[in-house]
């Protein structure tokens, strides 16, 4: 997949994350959330309990801006 952002390489996900999959319980969890962990700065997903349980080693990543739909804002 092309990258579509100049800053991509602050956005890689971690080698062993799956995007339906949470990284921490590997359990399809229905809502998964995306945050950096703070060990390697790669991104992953996570259940609602396990960013729970393990707030300290991860931090909410949102900061990137939004591709499309915010032209002319
Ligand atoms: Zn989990």
């Amino acid at each position: 997949m092309p990258e579509k952002y100049d800053d991509s390489k602050f956005y890689q996900f971690h080698e062993k994350d799956l995007p339906d999959r949470c990284f921490l319980c590997s359990r399809d969890a229905g809502t998964l959330l995306i945050f950096r962990q703070i060990a390697t700065m790669l991104l992953v997903h996570l259940c609602r309990d396990c960013i729970y349980e393990n707030i300290a080693d991860y931090l909410l990543d949102n900061t990137r801006p939004w591709l499309t739909g915010r032209e002319g804002i």
